[in-house]
């Protein structure tokens, strides 16, 4: 299967904003990228209250729409809770699991991601696995190891490039304004690229695997970081609610 089977992905994350009235930015987007043909793929992960109101305005459009979140559970007692097959039963194709605000504010370890990532795959759902760093770990020269270490353990048995997306998204990168260098960006990427390699079945299959890069991509930094080898797309938090803003992101791969 060539690279060109799985497209960057431009994905945006409405975190917990948002009500109805939001949907006229999805529809708002549609509009923009009508006739637009972006060398990317472009998906909108909306809080679970607007996914179902969010696929009857997204209809057949390009626009994709994603989870920020799943149990590992098909069903049972657990409240609150969202299962990855009732995801894909509103038309969702993907899943965010273990962004590190889930990681941080419910206590999400690497095992809890992974049962996740798994349900995702069961449900037939793309699971977008987020992994980063702390400031803290990135000054004490740790980057790359907590890398390697989520990576070894977020990612279920049978991942491959076709049902699994990395996000690496550096925690004090993620709606602070901050970016790390280019130079930063390219060696993480490249890091998580060959440690893929052990998880996905080789490296040819790594090579395919998508690796967004997350934390604070505004349409000013998007063509710069959408640049850096081996970035295949961005997860995007605060510009994806405004379309205006998330199309000046997409316009990286116009
Ligand atoms: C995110 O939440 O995944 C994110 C990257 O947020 P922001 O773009 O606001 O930094």
């Amino acid at each position: 299967m060539p690279a060109h089977d799985f497209p960057p992905l431009v994905a945006g994350n409405w975190k917990m904003n948002g009500t109805l009235a939001s949907l006229d930015e999805a529809r708002a987007l549609m509009k923009k990228l009508q006739g637009a043909n972006p060398r990317c793929d472009v998906m909108l992960c909306p809080p679970f209250t607007l996914i179902h109101p969010m696929a009857g305005v997204l209809g057949d459009s390009t626009i994709a729409l994603g989870g920020q979140d799943c149990h590992w559970e098909r069903s049972g007692a657990h409240t609150g809770d969202i299962a990855a097959e009732m995801l894909a039963d509103l038309g969702c194709t993907a899943v965010i699991v273990g962004h590190s605000e889930r990681r941080t504010d419910h206590g999400e370890t690497d095992e809890i991601v992974k049962r996740k990532a798994a349900a995702a795959h069961r449900a037939g759902l793309v699971s977008i696995v987020c992994i980063g760093e702390t400031i803290d770990e990135r000054k004490a020269g740790k980057t790359l190891d907590v890398l390697s270490r989520q990576i070894a353990g977020s990612l279920p048995e049978g991942a491959n490039a076709a049902n699994t997306v990395i996000a690496y998204e550096p925690v004090w990168a993620i709606g602070t304004g901050l970016t790390p260098t280019t130079d930063e960006v390219a060696e993480a990427h490249a890091h998580i690229r060959k440690e893929l390699a052990a998880r996905v079945g080789g490296e040819e299959e790594a090579a395919r695997v998508r690796i967004q890069y997350g934390g604070s991509v505004k349409p000013n930094n998007a063509h710069e970081l959408m640049s850096v080898p081996n970035v295949d797309g961005a997860l995007v938090g605060g510009a994806s609610l405004k379309a205006a803003d998330f199309f000046g992101i997409i316009e990286a791969y116009l």
